[in-house]
């Protein structure tokens, strides 16, 4: 299952509209060595397309894993909001699924196992399955039993007649990940027990179309969803939705609650009805939706180059902050260089005296980029401006303008 995918992932139907072309693109987290190395980079097309029965979002070309993760910048820690957004969903599924000792709690890419392990102090049982064996010692080491596997139908069916089907299955910021959709989703049926429930988080196809959100769209992700087309998938194998919520993460997700379609216990929860009509009244059944977001990429592109252009003519300096995919797809997509941005900051480490990939601007630390004093910062990860914004203002004064990048360029005032 790699190179271009012509029909729809999740139904098969025609991939009819293009929502966002974003060209050739490197994996984004192929951090380049030296330039030296470049010339043996690879490229792969980067189009978001729409399926014309189903509207699930999803890039056409697929890259081999191996490409992807080869040069993986591994990241070891998660944030303290991310550990205290798990622990308050353990507390909440106990209570809500009555979960006890004699539960199993099971988590699809569990990783290292930093959710799992506040159900195992409070005593109910659990599993976690995850395809890569780094993470997965992580978790044994905390005492989270892990399987190194990937999740489907021929794990779940294993599992079952072991008699380890699950009273809640979880899958936090996975299904994107997944390449073969329906073997996950009838995976998560067979798994789950007849009175189970079945959790997932993903980032909402809403909040990206709604603010131009094109730039996390790459190459590690398959697909983006709406409640719309999640909805078909799932009750495609025989589960159905019955409640969901809006979480800040990750730009603004869902989080979905499912159980096996014949529970006549449940019923659809009004906030279910809720973003069912926002995602209607949004058009997100509609294919006009998704080429009108064609252009709003366009606009932010134009604006973006007219802004370099200008910085060049009057002779300023540009630089930038934050190498994550976010600000690669974006670079990338514009066709920027190392003459235009002369240099990019990172707090991680293992990401300075590296290159971007694709645009092979350098990477530095945030004191250098200060002590560069560019004219210009522009904040790829511009969701999080208001802390990049402190964090240097915290190393020093360097008197240039703060810059966002999307939906258009946008220079701030100095303050
Ligand atoms: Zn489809």
């Amino acid at each position: 299952m790699v190179g271009l995918v012509s029909t729809c992932r999740a139904c098969g139907g025609r991939l009819a509209v293009t929502m966002a072309d974003l060209g050739l693109q490197p994996a984004s987290n192929a951090f380049i060595e030296s330039l030296a190395a470049a010339h043996e980079e690879k490229r792969y097309p980067l189009r978001a397309k729409v399926c014309e029965i189903c509207k699930l979002v999803q890039v056409d070309y697929d890259v081999a894993p191996q490409e992807l993760f080869g040069n993986y910048v591994y990241f070891s820690s998660y944030s303290d909001d991310w550990l205290a957004h798990a622990k308050a969903y353990c507390e909440m599924a106990r209570r809500r699924f009555e979960l006890g000792s004699k539960s199993l709690v099971v988590e699809l890419a569990s990783n290292d196992g930093y959710l799992l392990k506040n159900f195992i102090d409070m005593g109910v049982p659990v599993l976690g399955i995850d395809p890569s064996d780094t993470v997965a010692a992580a978790a044994q080491m905390i005492g989270v039993p892990t399987l190194v596997e990937f999740f489907g139908v021929s794990l779940a069916e294993k599992l079952a007649a072991e008699g380890r089907q699950a009273d809640l299955i979880i899958g936090n910021n996975v299904l994107a990940h997944v390449p073969d959709l329906n073997d996950f989703v009838a995976g998560i049926a067979l798994l789950l027990k007849p009175t189970g429930t079945v959790t997932i988080e993903f980032p909402h196809l809403l909040e990206l179309i709604e603010h131009v959100e094109f730039d996390t769209i790459y190459h590690e992700h398959y697909s983006y969803f709406s409640l719309y087309a999640l909805e078909q998938v799932f009750s495609r194998h025989g589960l159905r939705l019955f409640d969901a919520e809006r979480l800040p993460t990750h730009g603004g997700s869902l989080r979905i609650f499912a159980a096996h379609s014949k529970r006549p216990d449940l019923e659809d929860s009004a906030s279910l009805h809720r973003l069912r009509a926002e995602e209607g009244a949004a058009g997100l059944a509609d294919l006009a939706t998704y080429l009108k977001f064609a252009e709003r990429v366009e606009n932010c592109r134009r604006s973006m180059l007219s802004f370099l252009a200008t910085a060049h003519r009057e002779g300023k300096t540009v630089a930038a902050y934050g190498a994550a995919a976010k600000g690669n797809t974006l670079l990338n997509f514009c066709g920027v260089t190392p003459a235009d941005i002369s240099l990019v900051a990172d707090r991680n480490p293992h990401k300075q005296s590296k290159l971007l990939p694709g645009t092979h601007i350098p990477v530095v630390s945030p004191q250098a980029l200060i002590e560069s004093r560019p004219d210009y910062v522009l904040i790829l990860p511009w969701n999080l401006q208001a802390e990049i914004r402190q964090q240097l203002h915290e190393i020093g004064e360097w008197g240039g303008r703060f810059v966002t990048p999307v939906p258009v360029v946008r220079i701030h005032d100095i303050h």
